[in-house]
């Protein structure tokens, strides 16, 4: 039974066997407004040809009621044909017809296509996700990326609405009773999994990109009740940027027409490439102030997917084993759009201080693996595209733009578009292509930079003369003895020294790092400094670990570096000595409190103090843990005070103080700031402020299920009444966890719901309450995936498991359950990696009682 699996050798197979001469796909949406609407009707007509006439395949289609099958005219029964979401067609001809007539299955968890009601007015918004193997749940496919044809939608919807897909939209014709029909133009050749519709009483605004190739017309949408909050003007003007950088750099036109950018509700992930049709997340147009941080985040996705157009869309992966390369590459390329095109020139600054600690996270998990995955089949697929494929991927294309150089590495991306335009291709292609722009053996780099996982350690040896100055240097380069491959870094080294109350760099050297140890020549003789920072400018994919006297002068005044990027290293190195129990959780606090005011980067205003909260409730001695979150608090406080007003500083202190109120003083202060008789001079207590204090004065037992109907009454939004729900579980009682983990394992839960449920469940300092949930979650751990979803399963395991049961009891349940259970392969992964962070925990706890 291949089920919704399909393999790779079944897909090679396929594609060995068929060309794909067109795809016509009808969907009648007429009646998604009824208030039961659960299915669509959709039939498509699929053109292939066949190179051994005789032969068989199938066609995918899953959770379907199909009606009607026809092969080159003659009808197959689809009680025999249709089964497994498969439908099975044997007596191939050299060129074949297949018209499949069926009715599809709205999605409420994002997967497929997916249907939601706006609580604010009841206006109903559709869209489509696809990616990875989903367009089959909306029409019948080859769900294969190699299988490239044009598409042609047909769609028949209510008049009055908006339905947008990858080709221009065109004018509806009028059907009968208030519905139309939209017959929009065939596509380009492309993968199913890049095919879009999406589909509602959208709100529309349109500008046009007069670019070196041509105009495209741009469209930016979003749902009815956030047009306010739409700030198109900055939409518009970063898209032109992005457009006008991809295209020089690119040296190949925007292939696609059109651009349209669709915020749209409920969405999984940040964004998805849809050729000229990307949607994205609509939490994206903030109703309430946000810090620098998520515009500039937001900026990285919107760069993210138009690099996507070309590396992608234009030229796909052959199968998906590259799909790590798709995501690093885009990954890269928009930082790199970012800092150069756009406001957000220190781009890279943010890219250390948060999207990086993701990949290094991820690459200390026992769930690691190589960036370039073995992707046998689709299961393999879900279980390796994680932060390793973005984060860690993205982070050694850095590395490898400094082995071969900036220039090398984009004139071999332009004769891969080139060579591969409206094709599919694999790494080895790319990999041929910089190797000829570049001149450099690539081969042996990729082996041990993509085929094996981990991450080194990169430290400084050295030896000093009697005048302080360095009698030899080296650095020491290590693995984890399960991921034992010492690997070549292209290495920059800076020498900083106290001057004028700053630390100022007097020398820089960049270096090749080879091995175990690598002798560094260039700074024999040279005198001690006082910080002596290994990945200076932050080439390398490392960990780094500082001296002890750099660790002293680091911990002595990190913010006397003046520039950001160094400041991120340091702080990375420090942050990286806490979670492996080499610096006391006690310490790193203190550090933060000391310098965090004084932070420029946004990404590092807003990340560290979430990594701190973390290392107070998990890391610290819980000996002297009441003290040290005083400790925290108290300091939150004062930064909060003393901050600028109306800065990001002031309001991430403000976010940071709700979360980590305890005291008597704190609870007044959060309840002075809803009711108004505490006012922080220029921080603006809007709508997401108030739930967060509401969600902690919740989360402490002080506000009651009454309160929050009461919020619920001011927001009744649909952000509104996910935060409600948010705010009920983070209450600390047995019946508010046990009604939102009843919700949270509900399969008619929608998935945003559930997934601020699961983020807001465990609470520190609920450990009784929270006592009971370690074997409702391994039990979960069997059935989430299949019951709710790929994805809503995987967030649930990946957020839900309560961490703050951290106990050599709780490591030993999870080994036992590790050795011996039948749950699937996803389920295992996350508790194998909840035990490596508890494991994780335990050790820098011991470190922290020593200090
Ligand atoms: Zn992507």
């Amino acid at each position: 039974m291949p089920g919704t699996n399909l393999t790779r050798d079944e897909a090679a197979t396929r594609a060995a066997l068929l060309d794909v001469t067109s795809y016509t796909i009808d969907l009648d949406l007429t009646g998604a407004t009824a208030t039961d609407a659960s299915t669509f009707g959709s039939t498509t007509t699929l053109e292939f040809t066949c190179r051994e006439p005789g032969a068989e395949t199938f066609a995918d289609l899953v959770d379907a009621t199909v009606h009607e099958i026809t092969l080159n005219g003659e009808s197959l029964d689809p009680a025999t044909a249709y089964a497994d979401s498969r439908i099975t067609l044997t007596g191939l001809q050299e060129t074949n017809t297949l018209v499949v007539r069926a009715d599809c299955t709205y999605s409420h968890t994002g997967e497929g296509l997916h249907r939601f009601v706006d609580p604010a007015d009841d206006r109903v918004y559709l869209y489509s996700q696809f990616e990875v193997p989903d367009a089959r749940r909306v029409f019948t496919t080859f769900e294969q990326p190699d299988l490239k044809a044009p598409f042609t939608f047909r769609v028949s919807a209510p008049a009055h609405w908006a339905v947008v897909s990858n080709s221009p939209t065109p004018e509806p014709r009028p059907l009968a009773e208030g519905t139309a029909v939209w017959q929009f133009e065939p596509t380009k050749p492309m993968s199913t999994y890049i095919t879009a519709i999406v589909a509602g009483e959208y709100h529309a605004e349109h500008d046009v990109y007069e670019g070196k190739h041509g105009s495209i017309p741009l469209g930016h949408y979003c749902r009815q009740s956030l047009v306010e909050h739409m700030d198109t003007d900055e939409l518009v003007k970063l898209t032109k940027q992005s457009f006008a950088f991809f295209e020089e750099k690119f040296d190949y036109p925007y292939p696609f027409g059109k651009y349209d950018q669709l915020y749209v509700p409920e969405y999984n992930m940040g964004a998805m490439e849809n050729a000229g049709c990307v949607t994205l997340r609509d939490e994206y147009l903030p109703r309430s102030r946000q810090p620098r941080s998520f515009y500039e985040f937001r900026t990285s996705v919107i760069t993210h997917e138009m690099a996507h157009m070309w590396f992608g869309d234009l030229v796909t992966m052959k199968w998906w084993d590259d799909l790590w390369l798709n995501e690093s590459f885009a990954e890269w390329a928009c930082y790199w759009c970012e800092a150069e095109a756009t406001e957000f020139d220190d781009a890279w600054t943010g890219f250390a201080n948060a999207r990086k600690q993701t990949g290094y996270r991820a690459d200390q998990l026992p769930s690691t693996h190589p960036i370039a995955a073995d992707n046998v089949d689709l299961h393999a697929v879900e279980v390796n595209f994680d932060m390793i494929t973005y984060a860690k991927g993205a982070s050694v294309l850095k590395q490898l733009v400094a082995w071969v150089g900036l220039d090398p590495f984009v004139a071999g991306l332009r004769q891969y578009f080139k060579d591969h335009a409206f094709s599919n291709a694999t790494f080895a292609d790319l990999l041929a292509a910089l190797e000829k722009s570049s001149g450099r053996e690539l081969k042996g780099w990729a082996q041990e930079w993509l085929q094996t996982a981990g991450v080194n350690t990169l430290a400084p040896r050295f030896e000093l003369d009697d005048q302080g100055r360095y009698a030899s240097f080296s650095v020491e380069q290590s693995a984890h003895p399960d991921w034992p491959t010492l690997r070549r870094h292209r290495l920059g080294i800076g020498l900083y020294d106290e001057r004028d109350g700053g630390l100022v760099r007097r020398q820089y050297v960049e270096v090749d790092v080879e091995g175990a140890s690598t002798a560094i020549e260039e700074l024999v003789g040279v005198e001690q400094p006082a910080l002596l920072l290994l990945n200076d400018e932050d080439h390398a994919y490392a960990k780094i670990r500082l001296d002890e006297r750099s660790l002293q002068t680091v911990i002595g005044g990190l913010s006397r570096l003046e520039d950001s990027l160094p400041r991120a290293v340091a702080w990375t190195a420090t942050w990286d000595m806490t979670r492996d129990g080499e610096m006391a959780a006690t310490d790193w606090v203190r550090l933060v409190l000391a310098n965090i005011g004084q932070e420029t980067d946004a990404w590092g205003v807003t990340r560290i103090p979430a990594s701190t909260a973390l290392a107070v409730e998990l890391y610290s001695d819980p000996a002297g843990r009441a003290a040290l979150k005083g400790e925290w608090e108290s300091g939150l406080r004062e930064l909060l005070l003393a901050a600028e007003a109306g800065s990001d500083h002031q309001l991430t202190f403000a976010r940071s103080y709700a979360l980590a109120a305890h005291s008597d003083q704190a609870v007044a202060d959060l309840r002075g700031l809803l009711d108004g008789s505490f006012a922080v001079e220029g921080l603006a207590v809007d709508q997401d402020l108030r739930w967060a204090l509401v969600t902690n004065l919740a989360r402490l037992g002080v506000f009651t299920d009454a309160d929050i109907d009461a919020e619920l009454d001011r927001d009744p939004t649909s952000a509104g009444r996910e935060k409600a729900a948010a705010a009920r579980v983070a209450q600390p009682t047995a019946e508010a966890k046990e009604a939102g983990w009843a919700a949270i394992m509900d399969p008619a839960t929608p998935n945003e719901t559930s997934r601020e449920m699961v983020l807001s469940i465990f609470r520190p300092g609920q450990v009784e309450v929270a006592a009971p949930y370690l074997e409702k979650y391994l039990e979960a751990a069997e059935t989430a995936i299949d019951r709710l979803g790929f994805h809503k399963g995987s967030v649930v395991l990946e957020h839900g498991f309560p961490r703050l049961l951290a106990s050599p009891e709780t490591v030993a349940r999870l080994d036992a359950w590790l050795a011996d259970n039948t749950a699937p392969k996803g389920a295992q992964r996350y508790v194998g990696e909840a035990r490596a962070e508890l494991a994780r925990a335990l050790t820098a706890q011991e470190r922290d009682a020593r200090a």
